[in-house]
């Protein structure tokens, strides 16, 4: 299953890599455009700090708005158009060059071949009236009777012109109590249907970022699920699916999803805010033991930071949009903090804490980066945060799956390994088993089957003849004089002498056939399948054999002769009533009265009788 779960993981990273190669080859879509179906007019713009001359702020407030009419009482005066309007450059003005909570903006708008003339605009600092020939054209955010708002999030607009708009200029009222005041990104004129699918394309650009990040999540996730060591890869699934909401809370798409941009801005403020914290998070999980104590202090930082916030924002006046820029500068701090508490560690660490530690430089490249074009240190660089937090998720979970693979392969080696010492031990085993088996059923001296196992084995044998009705012969022989040999060449010759028949024993007879030294220099043969005859001649010819044994010492060769007595079974119906256990004693005590006979008749002689 592992494996299966490693090449799918394997896939999927090359195809999220993919992804984000074609996303980096199609960056042009974040460039500002400027086609003849719309037209960029951020130049030749004017403002006017603080409210104008002749204004009625009671019209303004939104109870008031619909009862505007030019003729009536009209908003802007000619005092009001001749006030002292100063030329202006978008994207932004700025706070510092305003002190008033009020910033109006007029421009000349261009002629154009437009069916549905809009203007579009990215972002508003923060709420707008907008007016032509003295009417209100749009709005947004509520205005009390002293003309004053609250910020209600920052979608991107789409204003509808009148179709006269050209022979008027357009006076946009800005309010703002957030240190930027005015327009920001791009300021576009031209058909709706053309600004719409610029908007919609950029927003589909910045939904295949969030595809790649919750693609991370999901894979991530259920790693950390499967897996016993599951933290790093829970907590990666956890920060991606933060940095998913975080984007798409920020995507120009979600206001097709759900129009509440206060809503959407909340969800991305809070979840940009949590962007630490998830980190520090990941960094105790993947540092374990050795973490550095710098990320607690990052964690306890950032959730501190967070609380405070949304406490402050629920119960006092404070809007939790001014938290952004101290929030910007802390981020930076934070992710400092990060990167030293990883360089310090880099020591300890093996080479995934090293891979985790540019991961957060690039993190905090890309974070500085980001921030020093948001506030206009450095041109406009598009999602650089973005790039660095992508980049950072997808490095963590190619770091958990190659340190998770690297598990696969020291576990595989390892049962390998256990495998290969289960196999030998259960070999080593089998042939003690082997060994004590024979050393139970073997004589030491000659190798041939001991008493006990002869008994054992041919009790088998003869049920297994009765059974088939096969005659049966059994065959007792005892060396003659070997108390002789002992006594004149020693006992060790005498072992000599004993090796030697059992050997030649062996040799005659077939190996289906039991052979055994039945006591001293006593043995015995168990002949299946043979009658009297052949068994006769069976023995007669060991005998023969054993005659012609030459057991050398020094000078001396020693000859050997033995006395057999044969008893041979034919017809086990005589003997029916007799298990195969007393049968076998019965033919042993027969061949042993037999080989005595023989004995006696002058040695070296073979007396055989059937029984049966
Ligand atoms: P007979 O012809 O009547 O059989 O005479 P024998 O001398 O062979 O018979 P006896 O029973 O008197 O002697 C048997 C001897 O076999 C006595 C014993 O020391 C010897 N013997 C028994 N087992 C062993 C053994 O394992 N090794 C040796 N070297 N001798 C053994
Ligand atoms: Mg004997
Ligand atoms: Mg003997």
């Amino acid at each position: 299953m592992f494996k299966v779960i490693q090449i799918n993981s394997t896939r999927i990273i090359f195809a999220l890599l993919s992804l984000c190669i074609c996303m980096l080859f199609n960056t042009d879509a974040y460039a500002a455009e400027d086609n003849p179906s719309k037209k960029l007019i951020l130049n030749n713009w004017y403002y006017h700090d603080g409210e104008l001359p002749d204004v009625d702020s009671q019209l303004l407030a939104t109870k008031n708005i619909q009862q505007l009419k030019v003729n009536e009482t009209p908003l802007i005066t000619q005092s009001s158009i001749s006030a002292t309007w100063q030329a202006a450059h978008l994207p932004i003005l700025g706070a510092s060059e305003h002190s008033q909570n009020i910033l109006w903006l007029k421009r000349d708008l261009p002629s154009g071949n437009w069916r549905d003339p809009y203007i579009f605009i990215s972002s508003i600092d923060l709420t707008v009236q907008v007016f032509q020939n003295n009417k209100l054209i749009y709005q947004y955010g509520d205005f009390d009777a002293q003309g004053n708002s609250q910020f209600s999030g920052w979608p991107w607009h789409l204003i509808r012109l009148p179709d006269d708009y050209d022979q008027h200029p357009i006076f946009l009222r800005i309010y703002s109590n957030y240190p930027d005041i005015g327009l920001s990104g791009n300021v576009f004129i031209g058909d709706r249907y053309d600004l719409l699918s610029g908007v919609y394309e950029r927003g589909f650009i910045g939904f295949l970022f969030i595809l790649v990040v919750l693609l991370v999540g999901i894979i991530s996730t259920v790693m950390g699920m499967i897996k016993k060591d599951n933290h790093v890869a829970m907590c990666t699934g956890f920060l991606s699916f933060n940095l998913a909401l975080m984007m798409f809370a920020e995507n120009e798409l979600n206001q097709a999803v759900w129009y509440n941009p206060l809503c959407w801005r909340y969800i991305a403020a809070f979840s940009y805010f949590l962007v630490p914290a998830f980190l520090a998070l990941l960094m105790i999980t993947w540092f374990k033991k050795s973490t550095p104590k710098i990320a607690y202090g990052v964690l306890l930082v950032s959730l501190f930071f967070v609380i405070g916030v949304l406490f402050l924002s629920l119960f006092t006046s404070f809007n939790f949009i001014n938290a952004y820029p101290y929030f910007d500068m802390l981020f930076i701090v934070l992710v400092l903090a990060l990167f030293i508490g990883c360089l310090k560690n880099l020591k300890k660490v093996e080479i995934h804490g090293v891979i985790m530690t540019v991961g957060v430089l690039a993190l905090f490249i890309s974070l500085v980066l980001d921030m020093m074009s948001a506030h206009r240190f450095i041109d406009w660089l598009g999602r650089s945060s973005q790039w660095g937090l992508i980049l950072f998720t997808l490095t963590s979970l190619v770091i958990y799956l190659v340190r998770d693979w690297q598990q696969q392969i020291a576990l595989t080696k390892f049962a390998q390994e256990l495998e290969d010492k289960v196999e030998q031990r259960t070999q080593e085993l089998k042939a003690s088993q082997k060994q004590l088996q024979q050393v139970a059923s073997e004589d030491f001296l000659t190798s041939l089957l001991n008493r006990r196992a002869f008994s054992s084995l041919a009790t088998k044998e003869i049920a297994n003849a009765i059974r088939h009705q096969q005659p049966i012969s059994l065959l007792l022989y005892d060396i003659d004089h070997f108390k002789d040999i002992n006594d004149q060449y020693g006992h060790s010759v005498g072992d000599l002498v004993l090796k030697a028949i059992a050997n030649t024993s062996k040799n005659v007879c077939r190996n289906s056939e039991l052979v055994c030294r039945y006591g001293g220099e006593e043995f015995v043969i168990l002949l299946h399948s043979t009658h009297v005859d052949k068994a006769v001649v069976l023995a007669e010819r060991l005998r023969e054999v054993i005659n012609a044994i030459e057991v050398k010492n020094n000078e001396d060769i020693i000859k050997i002769t033995a006395s057999f007595g044969l008893v041979t079974i034919n017809d086990f119906t005589i003997n029916v009533d007799e298990s195969a256990e007393s049968l076998l004693d019965s033919l042993l005590s027969k061949a042993d009265e037999l080989m005595y006979q023989a004995k006696v008749s002058g040695r070296d002689n073979v007396k055989a009788e059937r029984i049966g």
